[in-house]
């Protein structure tokens, strides 16, 4: 097996990788707080780890990839205040709760599938493991980290930090992070305002809510991750990814939890991957620049000049190095577009020669530039998952076989053999990027042009007040599974 290095944000090195269990990895996931389509933000913690779960695999491990779907317990505030990111959903529609979870949970899957994200092995809900959230509460109290006010329960930062670091992971001090927050209003049922909540005694109007022994009420958001890797991973497990938002307090909080209840951080590799900014600045509702996956596929939002396939930004992502800022442009995403195009001709073309160069002779091995290439793309993807400097590998391999197209430069069996595998392994192995032009890509693009096409046959029979023509359209669409909603902005359409 090959040597993988990993930056571990836990030492702030990085590290040769080894598995606790030789040849099985254990990995845990941040997944989705399900109240709302996923949007651009979502798509990189899931390439980046999706790709690093393939590179796995085609390395030979074994991996139980655990990502975790929050459906309770995830306040407003991302602290212990605010209504349910998913009550108040439920509120604003006049819906279930568990209705909200169940529509966004598919529309989060169909965008994964859509970006050829693999499913992962275990998907486990916050609220199936209320069981095992009350068990982990009942251990950091016996354990005397935690104490209850009011029918909630907190957890005791300080008296923590006294016997460990709080801060570990984000490298802070409790002094520091004392200065980052605001004072007690005398309303809160915390001691210090850096305490958070294990257990949150429910409201009369908070609608989602469990007995216990403290009371009837729901976990705090941080509580399921310590709980579900437990569960699935064990006691400690080998890697913990998540996005860069997640370090403080989500993980941090994750670690104290961990060690006040089984004595151990937990995990062995902590691995962050960084934001998504848009042009120069964070993504948000508040500030008109919010873009759903959805929104992307279908160019339906003001900030977006077209549209722009699954695999554009799969590609687009896989550009940067997981750690390093990436921000989102119309150019940028244009010429992801164009790079990730020529990748794939060239691809078809090797398909193409290796098909018509038939097998290699035995034992006859390719050039000395073809191996130095492939050896190029598997350093780069085993140094800490440098997918930007592996997909300059490939656009190498790209340039000699257009060059042998050309009749520029010449290449054996043996050498075309090598350039197809490294296409069909690594490119679409390992990074998963697919061939759009004879996939189910291509027909997302021939759609939305006909799409775009009726839409303006029926805006021109509306225009006439050609009323029967309009509504014929419209019905024909019904009928076909397709709903179609004038807005200010023009027409959008849905399936
Ligand atoms: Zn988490």
């Amino acid at each position: 097996m090959r040597d993988l290095y990993i930056s571990n944000t836990l030492t702030r090195q990085k590290e040769l990788f080894k598995p606790i269990t030789p040849g099985l990895v254990g990995l845990y996931v941040c997944g989705p707080t399900v109240y709302g389509d996923a949007h651009l933000g979502h798509a990189r913690p899931a390439i980046t780890y999706d790709t690093l779960v393939r590179l796995l695999r085609h390395l030979g491990y074994k991996v139980r990839y655990v990502r975790n779907i929050t459906d309770v317990g995830h306040l407003e505030q991302d602290a212990d205040e605010g209504e349910d990111k998913i009550a108040k959903k439920a509120r604003l529609e006049q819906l279930e709760p568990m209705e909200v979870v169940q529509l966004y949970t598919e529309r989060y899957h169909e965008a994964m599938r859509a970006l050829n994200v693999a499913p992962p092995s275990i998907e486990p809900r916050a609220s199936g493991h209320i069981i095992e959230q009350i068990a982990l509460v009942r251990k950091i109290l016996e354990a005397g980290y935690a104490y209850e006010s009011n029918g909630s329960i907190y957890f005791d930062v300080q008296k923590y930090n006294k016997d460990h670091h709080y801060g570990i992971l984000s490298g802070r001090n409790l002094d520091e992070t004392l200065e980052g927050t605001r004072n007690l209003d005398g309303q809160s049922d915390k001691r210090a305002p850096f305490d958070f909540a294990l257990w949150k005694k429910a409201s009369p109007e908070h609608i989602m809510h469990w007995p216990s022994e403290w009371s009837e009420g729901f976990p705090g958001w941080h509580l399921e991750c310590s709980a579900m890797s437990e569960k699935y991973l064990g006691r400690e497990f080998d890697i913990h990814g998540g996005g860069m938002d997640l370090m403080f307090p989500h993980h941090e909080c994750e670690i104290a939890q961990n060690v006040a209840s089984r004595g151990t951080g937990g995990v062995r590799c902590w691995m962050h991957c960084n934001m998504i900014t848009i042009q120069g600045k964070k993504m948000g509702k508040s500030l008109g620049n919010f873009i759903t996956l959805f929104d992307l596929f279908s160019g339906n939002n003001s900030v977006l000049s077209q549209a722009y396939s699954p695999m554009t930004i799969r590609f687009f992502i896989l550009q940067a190095h997981y750690r390093s800022t990436l921000d989102f442009s119309n150019e940028a995403l244009q010429a992801a577009e164009k790079g990730l195009s020529k990748m794939m001709a060239a691809k078809r073309e090797a398909d193409a020669m290796a098909a018509s160069s038939g097998a290699p002779a035995p034992g006859s091995q390719p050039s000395e530039a073809v191996s130095g290439i492939i050896e190029g793309v598997y350093e780069a993807l085993c140094d800490d998952l440098n997918t930007p400097v592996a997909l300059s590998g490939l656009f190498e391999a790209v340039k000699l076989i257009n060059s042998a197209k050309a009749g520029q430069a010449k290449l054996s069996a043996a050498d075309t053999a090598a350039l197809k595998a490294l296409f069909d392994e690594i490119l679409c192995g390992v990074l998963g990027l697919v061939d759009e032009g004879t996939s189910d890509g291509k027909s997302v693009q021939v759609i939305d042009g006909l799409m775009k096409m009726v839409l303006e046959e029926r805006k021109e029979a509306k225009a006439e007040k050609n009323w029967a023509k309009s509504d014929a359209i419209r019905d024909s669409l019904t009928a076909l599974g397709i709903t179609i909603k004038d807005t200010k902005e023009g027409t959008e359409w849905s399936l």
